[in-house]
């Protein structure tokens, strides 16, 4: 552990050097901007904006770009400028840890730009050593406020791992194996044709990814009860392309 802090305060180190060489910082965000329909968003997030940032804010700028993406209203961006303002360093606001799901595509759901988020994707929205290890990359070095477990609607992996589905691959049976757990808290029969069986599977994985995020990182929790980062769980919609955020032990009130 004493070595990865070591390793991340480099990084910090490493960070603040190369963002003391950049020029024509841009302060604007997105969110401030007046739109119109002609309009072309060419600001990027920058370290100011990053460190004024808080974690509520964070999460707000996500849900407010998913309440764009499900009106159809996005932010017209002007992508070559974003990349080119990016070329030197990012300051995204948020980690996000979704699924590989074609149909989730982060970036589009939260209507996000270039330099905006870290999107770290696995099947089934799992945690291990590297997945945690990018994670504490995204809020331990490069400054990000909030990490984002995203669990999604009619999930392929998890519903391989209802189905104990074996394809003779070592690999697909350790990604799954990561699954059993949230799958065997979850009262009633196994079986993925129950919807809202199959939905409290997604749920439930959601919450342990959370717990062991926070559990096996000591970087992340401490950040987070030092209130600097924040670690939510949530849910995407394929029918409707809404994300609700979980709060731990939603999946058993689905009212909720
Ligand atoms: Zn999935």
């Amino acid at each position: 552990m004493n070595k990865i802090v070591f390793k991340l305060f480099i990084g910090i180190l490493f960070l603040s050097f190369i963002s003391c060489n950049q020029t024509n910082q841009k302060s604007k965000q997105a969110d401030e901007i007046k739109l119109t329909s002609t309009e072309l968003v060419k600001e990027v997030m920058t370290k100011q904006a990053q460190e004024n940032m808080t974690p509520d804010e964070a999460l707000k700028d996500l849900m407010k770009g998913n309440e764009r993406y499900v009106s159809g209203e996005l932010i017209n961006r002007d992508l070559p400028a974003q990349v080119e303002a990016t070329t030197n360093g990012q300051y995204p606001k948020a980690v996000v840890l979704a699924c590989i799901d074609s149909r989730v595509p982060v970036e589009y759901i939260f209507d996000q730009g270039i330099g905006d988020m870290f999107v770290v994707r696995v099947a089934g929205n799992i945690e291990d050593e590297e997945l945690l290890g990018s994670m504490e990359y995204g809020v331990g070095v490069a400054g990000s406020k909030l990490i984002m477990v995203l669990g999604h609607e009619n999930c392929g992996a998890v519903k391989s791992g209802i189905n104990q589905v074996d394809v003779g691959s070592e690999n697909v049976d350790a990604l799954l194996s990561h699954l059993e757990q949230a799958i065997q808290e979850v009262e009633g029969e196994r079986n993925a044709k129950n919807k809202k069986y199959f939905d409290d599977v997604v749920k439930n994985n959601v919450d342990q990814t959370v717990e062991d995020i926070r559990n096996k990182s000591a970087i992340i929790s401490g950040l987070e009860k030092e209130g600097k980062i924040k670690v939510v769980g949530a849910y995407y919609s394929l029918t409707d392309g809404k994300v609700t955020i979980l709060e731990n032990g939603s999946h058993s009130h689905p009212e909720h």
